[in-house]
């Protein structure tokens, strides 16, 4: 099991978890509250944020080479604080209590901002952050330079096998029960579209599962590279046959972060499990019981509100991290999220 604690004193911090894999809507901002959204991990997991987060802050114009530190893009400020945040839900800390001289300006109705808010009860060292501002998903984000982890192992949530994963975690439905996306689905498809494009170099993308078609095609219309080619995406994963496009939808193991293997021919591109499973596998009951067939516009929408909106804040994002972005099409089309400093996007 692995368990977190104070460097300073040695106290525990966390009670024993699991490692999982980062989720992409870790930081996602969503909607307009009120209120947070729920804790960001499953109790009893960890996931570690490798890149670097919080201050200290750079202007994009003041570096010399952004790509050095990672981003091919320019971005608003690039944050050169430590590497290898510790993301945890809330209810999993254990020995610490929030300080409100440490809050300061940040947040609306809930705590907000990059800098740590929580002291170690045993010695008061400034340790931790939580999150749960209105529209944030709930989150304590252990601070690098004063944690450290006290016992390592596997903990309560060892990691499944794909078909294990496949048969425990059903996925999840792109649809709130008020009938909004998603914003587990608006953040993994934005990651995905930004993944799409840069393999595609600009070719058109030609999607034969009807589904997949619905969700994407319109996304994707709207993004349209100058290449005259045309590429083929299809799904791949656990309980679909071997990829034959040539791109292929695969999943990412939420545990492990690893992605569904594919021949080489294929270009895998990664789309988180609960998105992928429900897009893969699930299928809407036909209506039962009745004996006169429903007409089209009779039937309940599949998908709601019409066409998917993408996290455009995600999707430029990690955009700006593929090298594929300094491509003149692909950087143009990154470019139309100038006017809202790269936070927002029409697509
Ligand atoms: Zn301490
Ligand atoms: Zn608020």
């Amino acid at each position: 099991m692995t368990i977190f604690g104070c460097r300073t004193c040695g106290a525990a911090l966390t009670v024993p978890v699991s490692r999982v894999a980062l989720p992409v809507h870790a930081r996602q901002q969503y909607g307009n509250g009120p209120g947070s959204l729920d804790p960001v991990l499953e109790p009893g997991t960890f996931a570690v944020d490798p890149l670097p987060a919080g201050r200290p802050w750079r202007r994009w114009d003041e570096l010399e080479d952004g790509e050095a530190l990672g981003w091919y893009a320019p971005r608003p400020s690039v944050s050169e604080g430590p590497a290898g945040r510790v993301l945890l839900a809330p209810g999993d800390v254990r020995g610490t209590v929030i300080d409100p001289a440490l809050v300061g300006e940040f947040g609306c109705c809930g705590l907000d901002g990059d800098e740590p808010n929580m002291r170690c009860v045993a010695c008061g060292t400034p340790v931790a952050t939580r999150i749960d501002d209105c529209g944030l998903w709930q989150a304590v984000w252990l601070h690098p330079p004063a944690t450290r982890v006290l016992d390592d192992g596997p903990g309560p949530h060892p990691a499944l096998d794909w078909a294990d994963l496949f048969d425990q975690r059903p996925g999840i439905p792109p649809t709130e029960p008020y009938g909004v996306w998603n914003p587990v689905w608006a953040a993994a498809l934005a990651s995905t579209v930004a993944h799409l494009l840069a393999a595609s170099g600009g070719a058109a993308i030609l999607i034969p599962d009807n589904r997949v078609a619905e969700v994407l095609q319109p996304v994707l219309d709207s993004l349209a590279g100058p290449d005259d080619g045309q590429l083929l995406l299809t799904l791949a994963g656990p309980g679909l046959p071997a990829a034959d496009g040539d791109l292929a939808f695969v999943p990412q193991h939420p545990q492990t972060g690893e992605i569904w293997p594919v021949a080489e021919s294929v270009k895998p591109i990664p789309l988180a499990w609960d998105v992928w499973r429900h897009l893969a596998f699930h299928r809407d009951p036909k209506p039962a019981g009745r004996s006169v067939p429903l007409l089209p516009d009779a039937l309940p929408a599949l998908l709601p509100g019409g066409r998917l909106r993408p996290d455009g804040r995600v999707f430029l994002n990690v955009l700006a991290r593929l090298p594929e972005v300094r491509q003149s099409w692909l950087r143009a089309v990154y470019d139309r999220g100038r006017p809202y400093n790269y936070s927002y996007y029409v697509f």
